[in-house]
């Protein structure tokens, strides 16, 4: 079930535009189950559909409900967004950290629930999810539209369902640390060699060095690079060193 069998609960959605709105983000990030309970404006009208792009197929399989229980039949996970800091015993959590608890358990349906554009959830219509969601904002406006709250939930569910990036490809890994430390042991000796460095301020001309090579957070294979440019200025300075003895 997971991601895609989410359902996006909206209650008494009034805005065609938002609706096709939230089916194009839903789509965009994965999700396609949505409830619509009693709502205000026809989900197939032109406005909305034109909002949806390309994801006509999310109004089309809306399932519309009268009331909120009935969105809510079979899921045993629900959690309320709203704008508003209300007297409410229960914290508002940040939704990075709630909404996962969503996808926990993959084969129980779960559902997320968005309020009214104009009012938002009643506390009632609260009391029937388990936790409650606020997306933080600025303290001077709170309100966002619905679309765009249910865009960033959305987006927060997705990339925690994500799969991890994908993998480096091999010998792009962080290079370890003794490797790195021979190649250091190699520069501070062919520095010396070449009298850019001189034994009494070796050391902390190695320590800048240190730094810039840190930030750079070295791979395997360029340290293998880096290792090769001195073993061949060793082997030039060799070569030339045997030319001149001629
Ligand atoms: N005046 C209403 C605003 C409703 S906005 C109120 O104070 O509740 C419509 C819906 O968008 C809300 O019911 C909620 O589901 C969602 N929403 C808007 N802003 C939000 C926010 N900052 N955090 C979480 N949900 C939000």
């Amino acid at each position: 079930m997971g991601l895609a069998g989410l359902r996006i609960v909206l209650v008494e959605p009034a805005g065609p535009i938002n609706l096709g709105s939230i089916a194009r983000v839903m789509k965009n990030f994965g999700l396609h189950h949505l409830v619509l309970v009693n709502p205000q404006c026809d989900p197939l009208s032109a406005e909305a559909v034109k909002m949806a792009v390309h994801a006509k197929e999310i109004l089309e399989s809306a399932v519309l409900v009268t009331t909120l229980p009935e969105a809510l039949q079979g899921c045993v996970r629900a959690i309320a967004t709203t704008a508003r800091v209300r007297d409410w015993e229960t914290p508002l959590e940040n939704p990075r950290t709630a909404l996962p608890w969503l996808l926990e358990d993959p084969d129980t349906p779960a559902a997320l629930i968005f309020g009214r554009e104009d009012r938002g959830l009643s506390n009632e219509e609260l009391n029937y999810a388990q936790r409650f969601v606020r997306i933080p904002t600025h303290q001077s406006y709170s309100s966002l539209n619905l679309a765009t709250a249910v865009a960033i939930c959305c987006y927060e569910l997705a990339q925690y369902a994500a799969p991890p990036i994908t993998p480096a490809p091999s010998g792009t890994e962080l290079a370890p640390l003794d490797l790195v430390e021979t190649y250091y042991e190699q520069l501070e000796s062919l520095l010396l060699d070449i009298g850019y460095l001189y034994p009494h301020t070796a050391a902390s001309r190695m320590e800048k060095f240190r730094q810039l090579y840190n930030r750079a957070h070295l791979q395997t294979k360029e340290v293998a690079m880096l290792r090769g440019i001195l073993r061949q200025i060793e082997w030039a300075l060799k070569t030339k060193g045997n030319d001149e003895n001629l």
